[in-house]
């Protein structure tokens, strides 16, 4: 049988119980007759931990350094685990990213990752041992210094790992039985995804979901590397995140007991949401070429990502504008910065932040032939007495900006309107704590 690799978040492997059981599985793969490759995650809130550990000695901790801090977190489990899985009588090695082939650029704190040449990995499987590696982390092709690949990561590790060895598949382990159709923690009745295309992973990854780091979707779908979605904690069948072409075919090879398959795709497949958000508004903008130029150069400038704008239409006596963009909050104080400075040349009003935003968004490959889920999703939000601040949509996805305390009421709506809730409350499962 082929090579499995298998990846497991902070949540399960928090402590020496849960490495234990974790091994457990881990030999009970191998025993199956796979090669299994392992990517873990640092134990709990350790990455947390370090990060405030760094900030209490420093006030601004310099990135190679914060780098070679944080990978010590997935040292220790992935060591922990290589010697709980040598108590059951099979041989597991631990490697380090940078031992494991993970090469990356040099850029601290959210290293790409540009090659993997996994050949001490390989040996180790040749041999029969059981790899082990430790996620989010590799080495700089040009610098040779210990990079980080960004929070959440290792799920970006596991797959850039499964993608070199020619994996069959590459099993995520995490504290909920897959994907759902809505955060369960906010709607009651969210139903598990049994199979999802890369496509609507990555809107769903992109718009909030938390469930798959959206570098981790990107690389799967450019590798076709199938992902098994599961929870360390039950034996369920989690969620597969494939090609949308391969759907049918799962669905008739594996059939899920109790599931009523429907006649057509449904319309959405999913509703994400995300507070991670803030909003800026340049109030009294000039209605001249060239000046929404000069404002989103400056945002560039300053390595910020945007991700809704809008420009009001300008009132005809002033011919002046308003435009807005919503942004990472953390990014938030750098772009009020940065715009400030600009104030005097674009001879704009003033500025306004918001941070009390969130954005709501239907998820779904089925909107492309269907017409009128817009009206249907406004409509819903509309009779749940929630206000649309912003707009934005890709062709299988829209998105609204909301008040933040309107977040869950917009959710609820949107997963009635389209029909997604099961018969039954309460089907999903959150067995750690923290949803990674
Ligand atoms: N330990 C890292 C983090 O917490 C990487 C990961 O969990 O994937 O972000
Ligand atoms: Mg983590």
């Amino acid at each position: 049988m082929g090579i499995v690799v298998q990846k497991y978040g902070g949540s399960s492997v928090a402590d020496a119980t849960s490495v234990k059981r974790v091994a457990q599985r881990i030999v009970a793969t191998r025993k199956a007759g796979h090669d299994v490759v392992v990517v873990v995650s640092a134990m709990g809130d350790t990455t947390d931990d370090l990060i405030d550990l760094a900030n209490e000695v420093s006030p601004l901790p310099p990135a190679r350094e914060l780098d070679m801090l944080l990978t010590a977190g997935e040292r220790i489990s992935m060591a922990v685990l290589a010697m709980a899985i040598g108590s059951l009588g099979h041989e597991a090695r631990s490697f380090t990213g940078s031992q494991a082939g993970v090469i990356t650029d040099a850029e601290h704190g959210r290293a790409k990752i540009i090659d993997v040449t996994p050949g001490r990995i390989q040996t180790a499987l040749d041999e029969g041992a059981i790899a082990i590696v430790a996620g989010f982390q590799g080495v700089s092709q040009t610098t040779k210094d210990i990079t980080t690949l960004g929070r959440g990561g290792s799920d970006t590790t596991a797959v850039a790992l499964a993608a070199a060895l020619e994996a069959d598949v590459c099993e995520i382990y995490t504290d909920v039985d897959g994907i759902f159709t809505a955060d369960p923690r906010i709607v009651a009745t969210a139903r598990h995804i049994p199979q999802i295309s890369y496509e609507e992973t990555l809107e769903m990854a992109a718009n909030g979901a938390k469930i798959l780091h959206l570098r981790c979707v990107e690389y799967a779908r450019r590798n076709q590397i199938p992902i098994h979605v599961r929870s360390s904690f039950s034996d369920k069948p989690g969620t597969w995140v494939v090609n949308a072409d391969d759907i049918a075919t799962i669905r008739s090879e594996q059939p899920v007991e109790g599931e009523v398959l429907p006649m057509e795709q449904a319309i959405i497949s999913g509703v994400a949401h995300d507070r991670s958000e803030a909003k800026i508004t340049v109030v009294g903008v000039p209605d001249k070429v060239g000046e929404a130029a000069s404002i989103f150069t400056t945002i560039a400038d300053a390595q910020i990502n945007i991700d809704m704008v809008v420009q009001n239409v300008s009132a005809a006596t002033t011919s002046l504008t308003d435009i807005s963009f919503t942004l990472p909050r953390s990014d938030g104080q750098t772009a009020m910065t940065a715009l400030a400075r600009l104030q005097q040349r674009v001879g704009f009003e003033r500025l306004q932040y918001d941070d009390s935003v969130g954005k709501v968004s239907i998820v779904g490959a089925g909107m492309r032939s269907e017409p009128g889920v817009t009206a249907r999703f406004f409509q819903a939000l509309a009779d749940a007495g929630v206000n649309i601040g912003m707009i934005s949509t890709s062709e299988i996805r829209i998105s609204v900006v909301v008040s933040e305390s309107q977040v869950d009421a917009a959710v609820n709506a949107a997963h009635e309107a389209f029909n997604l809730g099961g018969d039954e409350p309460a089907q999903a499962v959150v067995y750690g704590g923290t949803g990674r």
